[in-house]
């Protein structure tokens, strides 16, 4: 059996549209979607992940502002410039590109967005409300995830679905996300026990690990639907070092797996899909509220 690819990238393409045109038309009514995006130093793969969020904000008409700050920017001066976004009514999404700087809390930097502003739906109070089944935010990894499996009829309800991570931003929310829509979840971790165990029963197999192809073919049951949410860079040993790879092997998986994710091109553009979805969704409740709709 050869996979069925899910295609993020012609996905997020197609739902990037479809936000252009909302985006017009809140603009035409006097509201323009404003994403703000803070980022702390130097990494540079944090770099990329942040022209490409500001770039999509520009291709679907939103307002942006990309702030970029020294490494030995203070947690002091980071959260006076949270602050000022809060407070700035042409912002309507804040975004702070992680990982931060050792020396910052970043849990007390995230707990200092406001709540309503908060896209990336990491603060305590949209993951409360996540938890709850009445998310403010969906995060946006997971929630893209959601998104390629409804664009694959990929059927959840009573499904065995196991998550391999636990982070707050992504392997958990996941594992929320498939128990709300009826699966059974198992949510495994660098503690878990007999790991091909738990992932050879999963109908759906979600890998937020961030270890290169650390899932291989015969961890995986056949038929099964792959989602690898990993980005990594291939290592020195081997043929294609440099290049990006996910958390799953893709040539040995493509053959036991019904369907699957390609990295790039799968979960990577539905995550910054989402991320205009979230800051689209906060501009139309500002402007909902100032119409009293
Ligand atoms: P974290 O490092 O925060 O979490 C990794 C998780 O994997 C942890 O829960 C850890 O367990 C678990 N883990 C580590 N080693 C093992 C192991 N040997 N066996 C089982 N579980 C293990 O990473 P993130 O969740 O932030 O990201 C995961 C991956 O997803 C990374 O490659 C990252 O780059 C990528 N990513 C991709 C995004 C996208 O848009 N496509 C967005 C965000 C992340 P424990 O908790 O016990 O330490």
């Amino acid at each position: 059996m050869t996979a069925k690819i899910l295609d993020g990238a012609a996905l997020a393409q197609e739902l990037r549209a479809g936000f252009k045109l909302r985006a017009e038309a809140l603009a035409a009514q006097g509201t323009r979607p404003g994403l703000a995006v803070v980022l702390v130093g130097e990494d540079p793969a944090s770099q990329v992940y942040v022209r490409n969020k500001v770039n999509a904000c520009a291709q679907a008409g939103f307002h942006s502002e990309k702030i970029v700050l020294p490494v030995e920017t203070t947690a002091a001066d980071l959260l006076e410039r949270i602050a000022a976004l809060n407070a700035d009514p042409a912002i309507h999404g804040i975004l702070v590109q992680l990982p931060l700087p050792k020396h910052i809390d970043a849990d007390a930097v995230l707990e200092a967005i406001a709540p309503e502003k908060d896209v990336d739906g990491f603060h305590a109070e949209n993951l409360g409300a996540l938890t709850q089944g009445k998310p403010r935010f969906i995060p946006c990894t997971p929630h893209g995830v959601m998104k390629l499996l409804e664009k694959g009829d990929v059927s959840l309800k009573g499904q065995e679905a196991v998550v391999i991570g636990r982070s707050n931003i992504v392997g958990k929310p996941m594992a929320l996300l498939l128990l709300a829509a009826g699966a059974t979840v198992t949510v495994c971790h660098s503690q878990t026990r007999d790991l091909a165990f738990h992932t050879r029963r999963a109908d759906i197999l979600v890998a937020a690990v961030g270890r290169p192809r650390f899932v291989t073919g015969d961890m995986i049951k056949p038929g099964a639907v792959v989602i690898d949410v990993g980005i990594n860079r291939v290592p020195e040993d081997q043929p294609d070092a440099g290049k990006l790879c996910g958390d799953v092997d893709f040539a040995s998986a493509r053959e036991v797996a019904s369907a699957i994710t390609p990295v790039p091109g799968g979960v990577g553009p539905m995550t910054i899909a989402m991320l205009l979805a979230n800051t689209l969704l906060a501009a139309e409740r500002v402007a909902a509220a100032r119409t009293g709709a």
